[in-house]
């Protein structure tokens, strides 16, 4: 506390700006579009999962080092989903840290320095009026400053919650999108040391798996630009999501160049040039209205 005393009274808030979808927030904690913290208070639909376990720790540890303190803890639900975690919120309670259920809507600051907490226990329906010596908020994670500009320059596409996308959340949770590059850690999702040292193994095992191949197959499909009709608009490089095609200056003007290692085939450039500068390998107008006429004869 600001009088630099042993704090006699410590309450710890759970879901600080987190898990709340009534205003219809879908999760950005930074801004949007500048990445800045500023706002990292804004509520948060998710729950940054480790929140309940580091409080559980930190209400012990004082418990612990100041037996006499009356230690709270004020929560929606704990959420001890891990190896041990249960036995050890089970073991605070024991120790005598009270575990209420019910979130605080106002912490008040009393003339006498001491913070004024109002809450609802919904466990037995009481209203609960207790001063504390010492507040400790339970702020979830948001995204770190910089992501933002990160994602943009390395073409990495961001979660409605603002953290790097994975590849696929079952099949390929430590890889991106973009070939070589791998996640691990809360840049994808907060997470706990456990959950992140198994994340940063499977990334670095699928990182060993690209670097032991002597040669990388690419996809046979892919972009064919005929330049002369290119006039480097840069449609496709923004709307390219792998960052396959980028628009370089030559000596006739801006032109697009396809990346063919990056290159997955989805076909977005050749369909968004206005000028018809892209034809897709394999998917030309031509052998496409041979194809259809094909099916129409046996049909
Ligand atoms: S969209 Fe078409 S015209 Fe524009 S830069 Fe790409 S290839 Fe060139
Ligand atoms: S085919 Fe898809 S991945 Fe390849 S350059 Fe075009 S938009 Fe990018």
């Amino acid at each position: 506390p600001r009088d630099s005393q042993v704090p006699k009274r410590v309450a710890f808030i759970q879901c600080v700006g987190s898990r709340n979808v009534a205003s219809g927030c879908r999760g950005y904690g930074p801004d949007a579009e500048t990445g800045s913290s500023a706002g990292a208070m804004d509520p948060k639909a998710y729950c940054s999962r480790v929140c309940c376990m580091i409080t559980a720790k930190q209400a012990f540890m004082v418990k612990e080092k100041y037996p006499d303190a009356e230690v709270y803890v004020y929560y929606i639900d704990m959420r001890t989903a891990g190896k041990g975690f249960e036995e050890f919120y089970q073991r605070g309670r024991h120790e005598g840290i009270v575990f209420l259920r019910g979130k605080p809507g106002e912490i008040e600051e009393k003339d006498d320095g001491c913070l004024r907490i109002v809450s609802e226990d919904l466990d037995s329906g009481c209203i609960l009026d207790l001063s504390f010596d010492m507040v400790v908020l339970a702020q979830g994670l948001t995204p770190p400053d910089g992501l933002v500009e990160f994602a943009q320059k390395m073409n990495l596409s961001r979660s409605e919650d603002g953290f790097l996308m994975e590849g696929h959340p079952k099949l390929r949770p430590a890889e991106t999108a973009i070939d070589g590059i791998y996640l691990a850690g809360c840049v994808q999702f907060p997470k706990d040391i456990p959950d992140s040292v198994a994340q940063a193994g499977a990334a670095a095992a699928a990182a060993a798996v690209m670097c032991s191949k002597e040669s990388i197959e690419i996809d046979p499909l892919g972009p064919v630009i005929d330049e002369t009709l290119c006039i480097g608009c840069k449609l496709c490089e923004m709307l390219c999501p792998y960052g396959a095609i980028k628009v370089e200056l030559t000596d006739k003007g801006p032109k697009a160049k396809s990346i063919e290692v990056a290159c997955k085939g989805c076909g977005v450039c050749g369909a968004s040039c206005s000028t018809k500068a892209i034809t897709m390998k394999h998917y030309t107008d031509s052998q496409l209205t041979a194809q259809a006429k094909a099916i129409l004869e046996v049909v």
